[in-house]
């Protein structure tokens, strides 16, 4: 893992010209720049653009200081590239080539394809017609999400990168994996003992994995009424969510070990009837109302450029249990919605209650302890406990003891893009999705998509501003739980 560490490297940039690469990717990059991470980069889209005029698109997408900017702009190239014309790929290895001996680069490439789906395949057999895989050093592919659509869509995509490259040289992105707080799960649980140790159903009593939005769909409405909530949110992050939290200690802390034990997690996901995804899946879709800072917003079926008789879900809420011998009886429930009370991704750690002894309820309003993982906009942790109320005998108080981290390291944004675009220089795919991840989660959301689309599942509306519709309250209700308030409207 560590030879290609800061090696110089050319990044191929596909969809240079893109919102991803102009909102995050040239900000990670320049971070990276700042840490002395050695680099050239090709900028490849359709339209036009000279070497000059790509450095200011480069240059107006960062916030840059003074003292690098000039050099780091000086290793950006460009060249025009349609994916479906193969010509365009011989003067792309031209230059590349030529590129690589003027920084020494060794002939280390990545490949990152920040293109829509339907070119991911194209773009990796044109490279290799090409021959710009043929090269002397390492080569990695950054593939972005979604890989796929449905299993077997993602299974044919799969053998057409893997007829191009190697398992270990393709990285697809879920850049939740890259969020801060996200990597700090492994850390939070194997590094303090007083966490594992309770780590478990005999002490948990349910986990709650929320993500958040307040934004509608956008400009994103043509993608995103195609695609929904399930696949858009569960399918990738919050799955992703759900295996780093309950996944056993790796043998050893490598790629491998880690992903390993992110998978028998996949595999011990109880697998659902179509009754019990009736029963365990709720679908939703918001109506109009009225946002936390005042606005009225439109439903989801008025907005732009979406059917008008859509049934795409904007919400979901689910209950999966994982049967093994630590998660045993233990829900975990996961939700994600668009236009909901507060933007908000975190995990919330319920413990069991006292043991139902009348002496024990001598206190009175004992509320269940919680450690809350705030992943964002907050980063940092929360654990909630009860303590006697001051100055008075039998009552308890909740009390919330607090680390939030400060450091200022999110980088305009771009901080999980820094993370992971600097594994990739690594040659570090830990926090990258492994195949048989990528597989065993398609399969359980086909299970779910099977059974939507036979209309049996209703879909519930809530109100724009809303937590989600009563039916994924009902959900943890009929479990004798509830959704803990978000930190940020509590
Ligand atoms: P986008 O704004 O539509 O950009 C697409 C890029 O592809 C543009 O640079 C476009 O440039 C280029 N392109 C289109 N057709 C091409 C062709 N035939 N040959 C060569 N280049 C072509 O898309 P995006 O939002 O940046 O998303 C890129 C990828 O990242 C997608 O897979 C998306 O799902 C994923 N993603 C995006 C975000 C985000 O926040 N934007 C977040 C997560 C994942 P020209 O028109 O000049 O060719």
């Amino acid at each position: 893992m560590d030879e290609t560490q800061k090696q110089p490297t050319l990044v191929l940039m596909f969809g240079a010209t893109g919102d991803l690469a102009r909102r995050k990717l040239y900000q990670a990059l320049y971070q990276l720049y700042k840490n002395n991470q050695e680099f050239a980069v090709i900028g490849l889209a359709r339209r036009p653009h000279t070497h000059l005029s790509f450095r200011s698109l480069v240059s107006d997408s960062i916030t840059p200081d003074e003292e690098h900017i000039g050099d780091f702009l000086n290793r950006f190239y460009y060249q025009p590239l349609d994916i479906e014309q193969p010509e365009s790929f011989v003067s792309l290895k031209k230059l590349s080539d030529e590129i690589d001996i003027r920084y020494h680069l060794g002939g280390n490439r990545i490949f990152y394809l920040s293109l829509a789906p339907r070119f991911f395949t194209l773009a990796a057999q044109n490279l290799k017609r090409a021959g710009l895989t043929d090269t002397v050093g390492w080569k990695h592919l950054v593939i972005e999400k979604p890989f796929g659509h449905d299993l077997p869509s993602a299974t044919k995509l799969n053998e057409d990168l893997l007829d191009v490259f190697d398992e270990k040289e393709i990285y697809r992105i879920d850049h939740y994996l890259g969020k801060e707080m996200v990597q700090n799960i492994e850390a939070l649980r194997f590094a303090n003992p007083i966490f594992e140790s309770v780590w478990n159903h005999r002490h948990i009593s349910n986990v709650q994995i929320t993500s958040s939005e307040t934004l509608g769909v956008g400009e994103r409405a043509n993608y995103y009424d195609q695609t929904g909530a399930l696949l858009d949110m569960v399918q990738n992050h919050m799955m992703q969510m759900v295996a780093l939290t309950a996944m056993e200690p790796p043998g050893r802390f490598d790629t491998e070990d880690i992903r390993d034990e992110k998978v028998k997690v996949f595999k011990s996901i109880r697998p659902m009837s179509a009754e019990s995804i009736s029963s365990q899946i709720v679908r939703g879709q918001y109506t109009s109302g009225v946002l936390s800072d005042g606005s009225v917003v439109k439903g989801y079926r008025d907005e732009d450029n979406i059917d008008s008789k859509s049934n795409t879900e904007t919400f979901v809420a689910a209950r999966f249990y994982i049967d093994n011998y630590r998660w045993s009886g233990v829900p975990f429930y996961v939700r994600t919605g668009k236009r909901m009370t507060a933007k908000s991704t975190e995990i919330v750690v319920q413990f069991k209650d006292i043991p139902k002894n009348p002496y024990f309820y001598h206190f009175e309003d004992v509320k269940p302890n919680l450690l809350v993982i705030h992943i964002q906009p907050d980063e940092g942790l929360s654990l909630k406990l009860n303590v006697k109320q001051f100055n008075e005998t039998g009552n308890t108080m909740p009390i919330s003891m607090k680390f939030s981290n400060n450091s200022g390291t999110s980088d305009y944004g771009a901080g999980a893009y820094v993370r992971l675009l600097s594994d990739c220089f690594k040659g570090d795919s830990t926090n990258f999705t492994r195949w048989d991840e990528v597989a065993y989660s398609w399969s359980l959301m086909d299970s779910i998509v099977a059974v939507w689309k036979e209309n049996k599942v209703p879909l519930d509306f809530y109100e724009a501003g809303s937590m989600g519709p009563a039916s994924s309250d009902q959900l943890l209700a009929r479990d004798g739980f509830r959704w803990w308030p978000l930190t940020s409207t509590e």
